[in-house]
């Protein structure tokens, strides 16, 4: 099958993308990730992307047009809470890849957030299904969404980007994400006390 595979960085993208060829799919990447703060770290991801695709020879749609952090935000005004903001996030991405994907003419469209295992797995599921569900009747057609456990390949992941150097971020990616990440640094440089996240 042809297959449309969001990709969230580089290190999430190895194993998934060996795991999708070894399967027999023809494997075209799309880099779509608007949730990623700050604009230095887009560019960091994007350059370990670069080398995933240089060294994987994998084709990479790029939709750096689409990195609008000013318009994420307000679309997660009022929706901050962990639990809320993930589900939105994850639609956003995997909304516009289906709506590639359809134009394109691919049989499927997957996504490589499904390898981390710090990733909300069964909400990310959900959410693919959902919309290949909900396009069904569209004008564009329905894509189906390609669920895989890609986690079984998490350790494969880290020793390839290790190995290749490439960058491996230690915050999901918005700008909540790295506060919650380095919130106990925080505390313990001001003294101000750790807020908790709320799911
Ligand atoms: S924590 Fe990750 S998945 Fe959740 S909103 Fe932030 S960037 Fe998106």
């Amino acid at each position: 099958m042809r297959v449309l595979l969001h990709v969230c960085c580089g290190p999430c993208s190895i194993a998934t993308v060996r795991m999708l060829r070894d399967e027999g799919h023809e494997v075209t990447a799309l880099f779509l990730n608007p949730n990623i703060h700050p604009v230095q770290e887009y560019l960091r991801r994007r350059e370990a992307m670069q080398e995933v695709s240089r060294r994987l020879d994998l084709p990479v749609i790029w939709r750096d047009a689409e990195y609008d952090p000013a318009a994420w935000m307000r679309q997660m005004a009022w929706r901050e809470q962990p639990g809320v903001r993930c589900r939105v996030c994850y639609a956003t991405r995997l909304e516009r890849t289906h709506a590639i994907a359809a134009r394109g003419g691919y049989d499927a469209f997957a996504t490589s957030l499904l390898y981390s295992r710090r990733q909300r797995h069964d909400m990310i599921a959900e959410v693919g299904h959902g919309i290949a569900a909900d396009c069904s009747n569209g004008a564009d057609g329905s894509v189906p969404f390609l669920y895989r456990d890609f986690r079984t390949g998490w350790q494969e992941g880290i020793d390839t980007s290790r190995e290749w150097g490439i960058h491996r971020q230690n915050y999901c990616g918005c700008l909540y994400s790295e506060a919650e990440r380095f919130a106990r640094d925080f505390a313990k440089v001001t003294g101000v006390k750790e807020k908790q996240a709320k799911a």
